[in-house]
């Protein structure tokens, strides 16, 4: 599989996983390398189907519709190859992936049954200040400032204050709601 951070297609990872693996495997895999912050909701869409977390928590019902599916179910049953499809992390500030099966083989899958075959490299952002690396991004102005991105040097001139800077990491998520890799 590949997966790429929507509109940010300059993060990508190359994913090798079971066919007996669930969704919800899936889900925490994602989460785990580009997206945890907070515990927020998620979703997969799958051709217009939805599938979401099943919980015992009291206040689930106001995040699912009535007709999301389990993402307690096998991807033997709802991927194949060829199959493109999409995950959302937090309903609030999302971030968008897209996931693409590219193929299917026959083998045994050792360990996890989700591992990474490959990512991208870290994409050089540039402090808006200087041009060197940008190592802090302003969770607070980064949606409307371009000069969000700051380094080491500049960040304590931000103009929103060092306590909104979070740090530059190599995820779609970089910069949004309290996210630090
Ligand atoms: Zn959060
Ligand atoms: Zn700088
Ligand atoms: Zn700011």
């Amino acid at each position: 599989m590949v997966a790429e951070g929507g509109g940010r297609p300059g993060y990508w990872l190359h994913l090798e996983a079971s066919a007996d693996a669930t969704l919800a495997d899936l889900d925490s895999f994602l989460r785990d390398i580009w997206l945890e912050c907070c515990g927020h909701l998620s979703l997969f869409n799958i051709g217009g189907q939805t599938y979401t977390q099943t919980s015992d928590a009291p206040d689930f019902m106001w995040a699912g519709e009535f007709d999301d599916e389990s993402m307690d179910v096998e991807l033997r049953k709802v991927l194949g190859p060829g199959i493109k499809f999409s995950h959302e992390y937090d309903f609030g500030t999302t971030t968008y992936l897209t996931l693409k099966v590219v193929s299917e083989r026959e083998g045994d899958v050792k360990g996890k049954s989700v591992r990474l075959l490959a990512q991208n490299n870290p994409p050089l952002i540039k402090c808006r200040s200087c041009g060197n690396r940008a190592t802090y991004v302003c969770g607070q102005c980064i949606y409307s400032s371009d000069t969000a991105w700051v380094c080491d040097a500049c960040a304590p001139d931000h103009e929103c204050g060092e306590d909104m800077l979070l740090p530059v990491v190599n995820s779609p998520r970089v910069g949004m709601c309290g996210y630090t890799g």
